[in-house]
């Protein structure tokens, strides 16, 4: 039997009714982000008598769990965030999966979860991508954000991993991340919030780490913030990442920097893709750490320039203006500076499918 003649591993079992073209496009329109959903959903589950098994594309629907089911109680879950783009062409591209499909299964070994396998991540991902694709919005900049999780399915109270677990994929049309679309955020700095101590979860994406980080960001919010600031857990010193994104320091002198993957931090993709970009370009990029104070010192001397965040959901979005409690200082003019314009352009350039793609980064669907 040739490749070609395998029965896919995610086979499209319940179709849902489609949605009437006219009410989908209405949607389409203005998805904002997070709130439409496609279709479908793919779905896998494991459990130790079987592994896994029962991989399929479903028609979406809620799920029913027992009162007791072990992720309600011990939040034993992770999740991963990708988009789906549509390249000049029209076909419908990956940006980077395998890197989603290995970042899943370093946060399932964090939380003591099954190593879902590339492979099924992938296919799962594609299966649903093919079953949905008419949600892809034809909007500038829009995307499907594709939404892979697992969580502990067994109905059980005991503090030990769960015996079963569901996987699934669920994908919603996306326009821009930020309502305002302003060119740049504020940030407030949490001083009295952390979000991931050493040896914790930080570098995991489990759902765990953004329960702990709402108040903070509520507290960001209420401040007249786009996002809040993390410092680190032991010195409350230096700068660690945003609520949902990286960030990057642009110095006078054209290097870069961002905080280092010390385990409290999420190691993002785009993160990694901005760091080969710059030294593509031949700039200088250090992974370092850098303090509130310095960043704050830097920004009213002049030798910092630019600072901004980057993303899946929000790309790369420059850092206008810092806040805090005993912190308050423009960045630059506070619109986006030059290199990260330029660093942005590239970056969206190959996701879309119009710049060489020269570290084999895009897959098409
Ligand atoms: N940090 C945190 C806490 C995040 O939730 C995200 C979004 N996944 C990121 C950084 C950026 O990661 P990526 O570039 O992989 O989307």
């Amino acid at each position: 039997m040739t490749h070609a003649d395998q029965p896919p591993a995610f086979p499209l079992t319940t179709r849902a009714d489609p949605m009437p073209e006219d009410a989908r496009m209405a949607l389409l329109a203005d998805p904002g982000f997070g709130r439409v959903f496609s279709d479908h959903m793919a779905m896998a589950r494991w459990s130790t008598e079987k592994g896994w098994h029962d991989m399929g594309v479903v028609a979406r629907r809620p799920i029913e769990l027992d009162p007791a089911t072990s992720v309600l109680h011990y939040a034993q879950e992770i999740f991963e965030g990708l988009k789906a783009y549509r390249a000049g062409d029209g076909a419908i591209t990956l940006f980077r999966p395998d890197a989603n499909a290995r970042r899943f299964r370093q946060s399932a070994v964090r939380m003591a979860m099954p190593e879902l396998p590339d492979a099924l991540f992938l296919e799962s991902v594609r299966a649903l991508v093919r079953a949905d694709r008419e949600w892809l919005p034809a909007l500038e900049g829009g995307s499907l954000y594709l939404r892979p999780f697992m969580f502990a399915s067994e109905v059980f109270l005991g503090v030990k991993p769960s015996a079963e677990y569901l996987y699934l994929v669920i994908a919603s049309p996306a326009g821009g991340y930020f309502k305002s679309g302003s060119p740049s955020i504020s940030v407030w700095v949490s001083e009295d919030f952390t979000r991931a101590a050493p040896g914790g979860t930080g570098a995991a994406k489990c759902g765990g780490n953004y329960a702990a980080s709402l108040q903070a960001q509520a507290e960001a919010i209420r401040e007249g913030c786009d996002q809040v600031v993390f410092l680190d857990a032991v010195e409350r010193r230096q700068i660690e990442e945003l609520g949902g994104m990286n960030l990057f320091f642009v110095f006078d002198d054209g290097s870069l920097a961002t905080p280092p993957l010390t385990g409290t931090i999420l190691p993002g993709i785009t993160r990694d893709s901005i760091l080969t970009l710059a030294r593509d370009e031949g700039l200088v990029v250090r992974e370092e750490h850098y303090a509130i104070d310095a960043w704050e010192a830097d920004a009213r001397s002049g030798r910092l320039r630019e600072t901004f965040a980057c993303g899946t959901a929000a790309v790369v979005t420059p850092v206008g203006r810092v806040r805090g409690r005993t912190h308050d200082f423009a960045i630059g003019n506070g619109g986006p500076g030059e290199i990260t314009s330029r660093l942005r352009d590239r970056l969206v350039a190959i996701q879309r499918g119009e710049a060489p793609d020269t570290h084999d980064w895009v897959q098409r669907i």
